[in-house]
């Protein structure tokens, strides 16, 4: 079986250069299915209220160039959404700052929240980690959706691509109970449950300015330089797993689970890649996430996981005591803040499961992601 994806190289989010980018990746791809819909959904990366040169969220000019691809193959009315959680409340604060509003300008062209039409309960016979997951109404109901995610580095998963944004469909309430999976590889299969209840029938990667380091909120953009499209979520995944500098990208537990599910290429022979070589990919020193996993033999992972640890630790020079962490902490191992005036936020460390979703989703990055000294010799040993 082949999987194509498409490359194509952008230097920066100048208008014209993402049109033309996208446009080449999508046709480089073999081009979007062919579609009668009339109502097309977008799903962007809006994991925060975040400026687009922070490299979190999905960059409205790529959401632009998407929207108008879609327009061009089907006629469709595009809606641009994500599902960010309860935590930001402040949907006007998310819009403005992610500059989503750009991107929706174009006739025909909306945005919103996933979570506007509720959640429902999603079909899955085959999950494997999941009992049961909730899942975005308006996604499950969409007749035709492109996943568009921002390429990232994440402390848990060490990638962000095509497969984790789906996760974003999840309700708060599944995201937690996937977080508090306790190892990687559970967490790896919960994300892919998700995924498998409704996989998008196309994908635009936007890893033009990508994020390097301790990912998916909190790491630095680094310039790469590349659009990817394809119909294949594992195919886009595999291959922006090399430009991060992945010799072998099955060798992320993310990766892995959905390729023993038969979710897409288990080699790279079965990737037919347009627009570019392999060895063109890698960016040199690029930084991946905390892969102290990934330093460890198979065998050793399971017990790497107790012993090399990346645990939350607070700045309360940064720290706003918005409350945040507390909420979405999956264990409970940050008390809710009292609004005392000396009340900062305390982790419970014999509760703590070391998800950091409270480091994801603090928004000034006080709670940070403090390594161990076996995880930073480790680190160390490999850069
Ligand atoms: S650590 Fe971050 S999320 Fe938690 S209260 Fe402080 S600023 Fe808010
Ligand atoms: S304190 Fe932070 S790292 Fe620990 S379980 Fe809660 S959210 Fe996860």
């Amino acid at each position: 079986m082949s999987f194509t994806v498409g490359v194509a190289r952008c230097g920066d989010y100048g208008a014209e250069n993402v049109s033309r980018a996208v446009a080449e990746a999508v046709e480089r791809a073999g081009g979007m299915p062919e579609t009668a819909c009339e109502d097309a959904l977008v799903k962007a990366n809006l994991l925060s209220p975040a400026e687009p040169e922070r490299a979190v969220t999905t960059h409205p000019e790529v959401l632009r160039a998407v929207a108008m691809e879609i327009q061009k193959k089907c006629g469709a009315r595009v809606h641009i959404a994500d599902n960010p959680g309860f935590i930001f409340t402040d949907t006007a604060e998310l819009f403005k700052k992610t500059k989503i509003d750009a991107a929706a300008a174009l006739d025909g062209v909306s945005r919103g929240l996933l979570a506007d039409r509720g959640f429902r309960e999603a079909e899955g016979g085959g999950f494997k980690a999941l009992a049961g997951a909730r899942v975005s109404a308006r996604y499950l109901d969409a007749a035709f959706c492109v996943n568009a995610p921002k390429l990232k580095t994440h402390l848990e998963t060490e990638i962000s691509g095509c497969l984790k944004n789906i996760f974003g469909t999840a309700d708060t309430a599944t995201r937690k109970k996937c977080h508090n999976s306790r190892s990687r590889k559970r967490l790896a299969d919960a994300i892919v449950d998700v995924y498998s209840v409704k996989p998008p029938q196309f994908h635009v990667m936007d890893a033009i300015e990508s994020m390097e380091g301790d990912g998916p909120s909190h790491g630095l953009p680094r310039k790469t330089g590349f659009v990817l499209a394809g119909a294949n979520a594992l195919a886009v995944d595999w291959v922006a797993a090399v430009i991060m500098g992945y010799d072998n990208p099955p060798d992320i537990p993310l990766l892995a689970a959905a390729a023993a599910r038969g979710m897409g290429p288990v080699s790279r022979g079965e990737i037919s890649l347009v627009g570019a070589e392999w060895d063109e990919l890698p960016v040199k020193g690029f930084k991946k996430s905390s892969g102290y996993v990934r330093a460890l033999p198979v065998f050793l992972r399971g017990v790497g996981y107790r012993l090399v640890s990346v645990a939350p630790r607070l700045d309360p020079d940064k720290c706003v005591r918005c409350g945040i962490c507390a909420r979405v902490c999956p264990v409970n191992a940050i008390p809710p803040l009292t609004g005392a005036g000396d009340d900062f936020p305390s982790v419970e460390r014999e509760k703590c499961v070391r998800c950091l979703c409270c480091h994801e989703m603090c928004p000034t990055g006080a709670m940070t992601a403090r390594k161990n000294l076996l995880a930073r010799l480790i680190e160390r040993s490999r850069a």
